[in-house]
């Protein structure tokens, strides 16, 4: 994208004159971080982080780690200071060196930056202080964008700009769950408007239900990447309309679906307007299902006929689904999606009733609601799983969309995620590779060459990087959970308990997810005596728990208030810590210090999971069921595994699992790790994390992930058939 020809109204230029008018309200010498704060590159270079961190470390923390608040908000006397700080502008300029010299570099050779791939979803987790994000598919979504980055493949992102971003989440003192939302002005976000050569912002209009909505565009640039977040909070629509981009996973189904045409319908509009003519479309998740409908509007409108319209939109269509368990897959009454998309479908030639029934499992049935991952799944020339267990249980699960073809046969392949490496490895950690594995060893993640220096990593240097990691994260929990408890108005035992929390040297278990039924945090407290003996045992353990509940999930919300529960047998108040308002921030302090990473879903439930791979590279050893990317991870030497079996009975499943669970922690993990020699150090341990590392690094990296996406999907346009891994 960014060496292509200049487009004059992509926003590209409004992120310049940002950054521009920021560095000129700072001191002289500082005007390179202005020019660093507008692209999020810099929170994946090393040294980025610290070097705003040391502008005012505070503030910092403050601004939610936004650099353009901090400049904006810091005292002169604090930015004074830094201007005469010499390391620091020496680190600026540094900085700034890398990242121009990453825009220059030229695309890809296998593809065409004037024909970027558009990459549609609901949500990016960038950064902590972007809140456009709720959990696991806009983690991925972000670090395939910071990894397209990297990889120098073009692609244009389009999302939402939430102004309320996604709920925040509060335990009380009796451990239930309240949400509140947080209002984010985007002026203040490392984002430009998008504005045409007048200055007056460029826009695009949708019709949803009775209205025209219009939306403007903010352009947020994630290294080479431009994210183009869409915004109806204008004073050009309704009360209603301006409504449509305010929450994230809003529940109202009919806010719902606006927001639906305006992600996929919008999405392709606000590209066209940018000058930007997208050579395959990948829909990232169900939630941006109506796109190639856009597409066959313009090919109609170009005089091609609707069913070759249809046909070489989905040629130009990849879809990729994200969840088997059924509220993830969305689907609304067939009346409301008529009444929201009528105007629409007079836009195309196509029927309504066409538009609906591919919608439909069975498209002729009348009753059925429209489903978005059948929409996509119809619409697309190709569609994929994100892992190979997931591949095997989304063919079964949509087979009767081919009521011809034999289960196998149906056409979802599988491309199992992986997760940035830069983004998520702690500093230590970071280190100990870099001094190991050679210069080039992030570029190369996905070669298992690339890991093998692994094997001579010396055992004390090993476990200190692990050391400093887990004292990092006791750090900041004893911080944060003293102030949780404080916020809740527990009782003052309970808030001391805090302050002394957690001992850096203690087995460190880590069970950060969704608060969903079916990721079962519950077998952990089955039995409380088990659960208490294991942490008061002389081999101590200390469990860190994070995660939000649906806030519709009664049941979830009951399986938390069940965990506080506990809280005032003694030896829970230091041994075992709720975080609250799990996010960007508390995930990477989570993955980096634990040395076990726990995973209890109810299988075939778990489409991939990723906390686990964040965890293992940075040497977080895995228990987990084998479900998800563990199916195909685990190979008897890198971590510890529960049966992933499926049973009718759940009661029964629970009962079994729960008993494999205990049998591994206390019969194996807790030993393992307090099994040291004559140096302190634990041996066993420590080759199995080198086992972790050798065989999880290269496979379950972005690298991978997005060579698997660039060579069956975004390289050409899509042939029909899968998406998949041989
Ligand atoms: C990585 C991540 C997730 C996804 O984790 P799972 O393993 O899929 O549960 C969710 N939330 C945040 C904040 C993350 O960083």
């Amino acid at each position: 994208m960014q060496d292509g020809r200049a487009t004059p109204n992509d926003g590209r230029e409004d992120l310049r004159r940002a950054a521009a008018e920021l560095a000129d309200r700072l001191p002289g010498p500082l005007a390179s971080l202005a020019r660093l704060a507008y692209n999020y590159r810099w929170s994946w270079l090393p040294g980025g982080p610290e070097l705003f961190a040391s502008v005012d470390p505070e503030r910092f923390e403050l601004s939610c780690q936004n650099p353009v608040r901090l400049l904006e908000e810091c005292r002169f006397g604090m930015l004074a200071r830094a201007a005469a700080n010499d390391a620091l502008l020496a680190s600026a300029a540094r900085l700034e060196a890398l990242l121009r010299e990453d825009l220059e570099r030229p695309s890809h050779r296998d593809f065409d930056p004037e024909r970027p791939v558009a990459f549609l979803c609901a949500e990016y987790g960038v950064h902590v202080s972007l809140p456009v994000y709720s959990g696991g598919l806009g983690a991925l979504a972000g670090d395939l964008l910071k990894e397209a980055s990297d990889r120098a493949i073009p692609i244009a992102a389009v999302g939402l700009m939430y102004r309320k971003g996604y709920f925040r989440q509060r335990i009380d003192a009796g451990g239930w769950q309240h949400e509140y939302w947080v209002d984010t002005d985007p002026q203040r976000l490392p984002a430009a408007l998008v504005t045409r050569p007048s200055g007056e912002p460029l826009t695009i209009t949708v019709p949803v239900y009775e209205a025209d909505v219009t939306a403007q565009i903010w352009r947020v640039a994630v290294g080479r990447v431009p994210l183009f977040l869409l915004d109806t909070d204008i004073p050009a629509n309704g009360p209603l309309e301006r409504w449509i981009t305010a929450r994230l996973y809003e529940a109202d189904a009919h806010t719902r679906l606006a927001q639906y045409i305006l992600l996929g319908i919008g999405g392709v509009r606000a590209l066209r307007a940018l000058g930007i003519e997208p050579s395959v479309i990948h829909l990232n998740e169900g939630h941006a299902a109506l796109a190639p409908l856009e597409l066959v509007r313009v090919a109609e409108h170009d005089g091609e006929s609707l069913r070759g319209a249809l046909e070489s939109a989905r040629k130009r269509t990849v879809f990729t689904t994200h969840t088997p368990v059924p509220a993830g897959n969305d689907s609304y009454p067939a009346e409301q999606v008529e009444r929201a998309i009528a105007r629409l479908a007079q836009e195309l030639s196509l029927p309504a009733s066409e538009l609906l029934a591919l919608g439909r499992t069975r498209g002729d049935d009348q009753h059925e609601p429209f489903g978005v991952t059948q929409a996509a799944l119809r619409m697309s020339g190709a569609a994929n799983a994100v892992s190979r267990r997931h591949g095997e249980v989304g063919r079964e699960m949509w087979s009767s969309l081919w009521p011809d073809l034999p289960v196998e046969e149906v056409p979802i392949g599988y491309v199992t995620n992986g997760v940035h490496v830069p983004t998520w490895i702690g500093r230590a950690m970071r280190e100990l590779l870099d001094a190991h594995l050679g210069e080039r060893w992030i570029a190369e993640a996905a070669d298992p060459a690339t890991w093998d220096p692994v094997a001579d990593i010396p055992d004390a240097e090993l476990w200190a990087a692990r050391g400093r990691q887990r004292s990092e994260l006791v750090e900041f929990i004893r911080g944060r959970s003293t102030a949780d408890r404080l916020a809740r108005g527990d009782v003052r035992e309970y808030v001391q308990a805090a302050s002394r929390a957690f001992d850096p040297h203690v087995l460190t278990i880590g069970f950060a997810r969704r608060v969903a039924t079916y990721k079962r945090l519950e077998l952990l407290t089955r039995d409380p005596e088990w659960t208490l003996s294991l942490l008061s045992g002389e081999q101590a353990v200390q469990v860190v728990l994070a995660g939000k509940a649906h806030p519709r999930d009664e049941e979830a919300k009951r399986t938390l208030q069940k965990l506080f529960g506990l809280k005032y047998a003694r030896v829970i108040g230091e041994r075992v810590v709720f975080l609250d308002d799990y996010d960007l921030r508390s995930a990477a302090l989570l993955v980096r210090g634990c040395d076990l990473w726990l995973n209890l879903p109810r299988p075939p439930l778990e489409a991939c999971g990723t906390s686990g791979m964040k965890s293992a590279i940075n040497g977080g050893l895995q228990l987990s069921v084998l479900d998800g990317w563990w199916a195909e991870a685990y190979d008897g030497l890198n971590g510890w595994a529960i049966s992933g079996d499926v049973d009718a009975d759940q009661y029964a499943q629970d009962e079994r699992d729960a008993a494999e669970l205990h049998k591994l922690l206390s019969g194996e993990v807790v030993p393992s790790f307090y099994d040291r020699d004559g140096r302190d150090l634990p041996v066993a341990w420590l080759s199995r994390i080198r086992a972790s590392l050798r065989s999880i690094g290269p496979r379950f990296c972005a690298s991978r992930m997005l060579a698997e996406y660039a060579a069956r999907a975004y390289r050409h346009s899509v042939r029909d058939g899968k998406v998949m891994t041989p």
